[in-house]
């Protein structure tokens, strides 16, 4: 890998990620949430932000994006779906598009459903792919503004990267997942395996992302969802487990 990958836990339970490529110098944010404790993040490492990537629209992926851009000068990437509704975008992207840090390319992928724009980042090269909420460690997004169909394709999408992918989302969502994940899958080893894992980390305070898309395809119930209509019962299901 020639990026390096820091992560900032904001807000709630929010994940900002923080990416600098040593060669080039730049740095880039996914989804700054707020701006003061991401520029921290980058003055402690030394690194001066020259991106912003958003994934979404909504205000804890986009909160930061003025103040941020007002400190540092760095030009935002988002959604051309969704360029109304953040406002701040200097440039917009689509499926298939291509972004850079230094000489390091993402692929952009239009995973909509939790928001109607939603995009994903792809780096081929990195085995990286900055998922926003799209897809959690054993979930996935709510499906505010989209469909189950929508996203059991979403689903399937990611379940064909590379199973070495390592998986940024954007929430640690992991331990309520889990919760929930090992009701829809009760015979499922290596779930059991990993929601002990976690209740165990989060006792501890230890973040349980980044994941991978082969655990997720192997824990995750949405990953796994025979079809559509299986996939909608299942986020049904999740929608009202408490
Ligand atoms: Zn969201
Ligand atoms: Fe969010």
């Amino acid at each position: 890998m020639t990026v390096e990958i820091a992560r900032i836990p904001v807000l709630d339970d929010n994940y900002v990620w923080l990416m600098h490529d040593g060669v080039s110098g730049e740095t880039v944010v996914i989804d700054p949430a707020v701006a003061e404790p991401v520029l921290d993040a980058a003055a402690e490492r030394g690194w001066t932000i020259t991106q912003i990537w958003n994934t979404h629209w909504h205000p804890d992926h986009v909160g930061g994006n003025a103040a941020i851009k007002a400190a540092t000068g760095c030009t935002i990437t988002g959604p051309a779906a969704e360029a109304d509704k953040i406002g701040t975008l200097d440039r917009t992207v689509g499926e298939g598009d291509r972004v850079h840090i230094g000489g390091v390319e993402a692929v952009v992928m239009e995973v909509p459903a939790h928001t109607s724009g939603h995009i994903a980042y792809h780096m081929p090269s990195e085995s990286v792919v900055f998922v926003g909420d799209t897809l959690f460690a054993m979930g996935c997004g709510r499906l505010f503004e989209g469909t189950a169909e929508q996203m059991f394709t979403n689903m399937g999408r990611l379940s064909a990267l590379p199973d070495a992918t390592t998986v940024y989302c954007a929430h640690e969502y992991t331990l309520s997942n889990a919760r929930w994940a090992v009701t829809a899958e009760p015979d499922n080893t290596a779930l059991a395996a990993r929601h002990a894992e976690v209740v165990r980390l989060r006792e501890q305070g230890v973040p349980t992302v980044p994941t991978s898309i082969g655990v997720e395809k192997a824990t995750n119930p949405f990953m796994r969802a025979r079809d559509a209509a299986h996939f909608a019962e299942l986020r049904a299901s999740k929608d009202v487990f408490r």
